[in-house]
This record gives structure tokens, sequence and C-alpha cells, in this order.
């Protein structure tokens, strides 16, 4: 007697510990949203605070459904001009070189451009400079910031008047994966602790890249961003977005605007500062729970701009990838991706 009440109560406990697994799985689904465990093992970066005080930054309400922008909406060979949100897409035609450089010129500004090379990567840094010397926004001050594990093997490529470059040291990280990860760390304590007072805009670009041609004022704007050469034509549902409800860069069907390129972003320097530590702590907040987001730091980047909409975005000829065909609409190429060795370069 005794046996077949353990047995039953033992069938029953079974029974509803199954039900509520089902239930869970079900559950996860419907729920608006996730509760995240929450750790910070960098207590540093509270203590970093950018002197500059200026406008609150506009956020849009998020999570609101509408129809996704289509960069070749119109006609093929015309390009979209404006977001929906208002933010100009720039692409050859849509504006003034002169009359830019004659707005932009008398500002005495300097812009940043911060590239990677660690590793094997180092080997990028002659032609990327050398490429920039030729097309990056010729006539302005300019600083270069190389963030390298070995100075010793950036070799000094011979700069234009008011163009200098800075070495800036960091550790190599074991594993490929992890180096593309603490960009977005370093760039935004190197802001805090130095670039904010040395430039008015940055740029962050990749160093396996070259310029082709002219990279001037046009690009210039609060928060920018480049759309991805590869999924331009592309329905949203496409994107390759973190797809997990557990990850904080998480992208629901619905959503998203272009697929934005990790390879190119920037702003006001102020600007790339609250942008690239809110990528830091999403990253870390991922990190705490044991998770990599499916293409590591260009996912958070998506996430947070569909959050945190670019005041301007750059058409994929400022971020193009050479082994691809060129579309009609697109007139020409301003900055594309080497092909590379990634087997020997990781190796
Ligand atoms: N990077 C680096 N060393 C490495 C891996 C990456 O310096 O071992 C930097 C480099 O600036 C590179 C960027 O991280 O351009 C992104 O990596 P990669 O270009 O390999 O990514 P992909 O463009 O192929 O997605
Ligand atoms: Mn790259």
């Amino acid at each position: 007697m005794r046996c077949r009440t353990l047995a039953l109560g033992l069938g029953f406990c079974l029974l509803a510990g199954s039900a509520l697994c089902v239930l869970w799985v079900y559950a996860e689904h419907w729920l608006p949203f996730y509760y995240v465990p929450y750790y910070l093992p960098c207590p540093a970066i509270f203590n970093m605070k950018l002197q500059y005080r200026g406008e609150r930054p506009f956020q849009p309400v998020a999570g609101s459904q509408y129809p996704q922008p289509k960069l070749l909406e119109q006609r093929p060979t015309d390009l979209l001009t404006l977001t929906p949100w208002l933010a100009p897409i720039v692409s050859e035609g849509t504006f003034d070189p002169e009359l830019l450089q004659d707005i932009y010129r008398p500002l005495n500004l300097t812009v940043g451009l911060t590239v990677f090379a660690v590793g094997k990567y180092t080997h990028f840094v002659p032609r990327f400079l050398e490429s920039a010397e030729r097309f990056f926004m010729q006539g302005y001050q300019v600083r270069y910031y190389v963030f390298t594990d070995d100075p010793a093997a950036i070799p000094r490529v011979p700069l234009g008047p008011g163009r200098t470059l800075g070495i800036v040291p960091i550790r190599k990280y074991p594993r490929w994966e992890e180096v593309s990860v603490p960009r977005m760390e370093t760039i935004s304590q190197h802001i805090a602790q130095r670039a904010y007072r040395e430039v008015d805009y940055l740029f962050c670009v990749d160093v396996d890249m070259v310029f082709r041609n002219h990279w001037g004022p046009e690009t210039l704007g609060d928060l920018v961003a480049a759309i991805h050469p590869s999924y331009y034509a592309s329905p949203r549902q496409q994107f390759p977005y973190e797809r997990r409800h557990v990850s904080t860069a998480f992208v629901a069907d619905g959503e998203g605007d272009f697929y934005y390129g990790g390879a190119v972003f920037g702003g006001r320097v102020d600007r790339v500062y609250d942008f690239t530590r809110g990528c830091h702590m999403a990253i870390l907040a991922d990190k705490a729970n044991g998770i990599m987001a499916a293409w590591q730091e260009e996912s958070h980047l998506n996430r947070r701009f569909i959050s945190h909409k670019p005041s301007k975005v750059l058409s994929p000829e400022y971020l193009w990838d050479d082994t691809k065909p060129r579309p009609p609409g697109l007139k020409l190429i301003r900055f594309s991706s080497l092909d590379k060795n990634s087997r020997w370069l990781r190796s």
C-alpha cells in the first residue's frame, strides 16, 4: 500500500514537473521582456565621466512597429536618400562637396580615426594609412589612433601637415574572437582618457580596408552608421542579428532598419563615447551570462542603433567589399575591404 502511494506520488511529481517545463518553454516566447542577471566586473568605467555637457541625445521610442526602409526602394539605380526618422543617407550625388568644404573648413575641426592592429593585422597598417592620407578628410586636421599589441611593428608612414599618428599599446588577446570584443571598451576608455580633448569627431574602422575615393565632411554627423555591403537589399528578417532572447543584443523579427557594418561607425566624439560605452555594458552583461553574440560587437552595434538611431547613414560606398559585384546604384567605392587570408591571420 505504502509502495503504491509512493509510486503514485512520484508519478504525479514527474507529470507536474514535465507540465511545468513545457509551460515555461511556451511562456518564454510570450514574455514581453527577459530578466538578464547583470553584474559588472569593471567598476573603473563608472569613474570615467566626460567633461562635456551637451544636449541630451535624441532617443526615439523603441519597439514601435513600422515598415522596413529599403535602400533600393524606388528604382534600382537610385538609392534612398532619407531614413524614416529623417537622417540623410549619404551617397554620391546627394551632396555638393564644394559647398560642404566652404561650410566645414572654417570650423577648424579635428577628426580622429581609430583602428586596431593586433597580431598579424599590423601588416595592414601601411596600406591603410597611405590610402587614408590620400582620401580621408583631406584639408582637415586628422589624428590617427592605432591600437596595437606591438608598437614596434607599426611602420612610420609619412603624414601630411596637420595629420598625426598616435600609437596606443594594448594587450594581446589569446583567441582571435576576443580581439573584436574589447574594441568598444577600449575606444570608450580611450575617448574618456584622451580623445575627447583631442578630436571633435571620431570614426572607428577596420584596418583590413583601404580608402579608394574621397571621404570628406559629408560623413560628419552626431552619430554615424554605415550600411553593410552584404545586406543592403535583404529583408530585415534575414539580417544576421542576434536572435537569442537571452542576449542583450537580441533583435525581434519585426525590428531593424538597415543592417549596419561593425567595420565603420563614428560621430561627434561625445556621442561615440556614449555609443561605445553602451555597447560595452551590453557586452559585459552577456559575458556575465556566458553569451557571445552571433557577430560579437557587430550584433551589439546593430542592437544599439535600433534604439539610438544614427543621425546620418553612410551608403555602402563607405563600406564596400570588392569581392562583390557592384550594383548599378553604387556610383563609386570610397572604402572597401581587402581580400585577406583569414587562416594565416588568425593562426
Ligand atoms: N583585428 C586585429 N587582430 C586580429 C583580429 C582582428 O587587429 O587578430 C582587428 C582589425 O582591426 C580588424 C578588426 O579587428 O580589421 C575586425 O576583424 P576582421 O577584419 O578580421 O573581421 P571581419 O571584417 O572579417 O568581420
Ligand atoms: Mn574587417
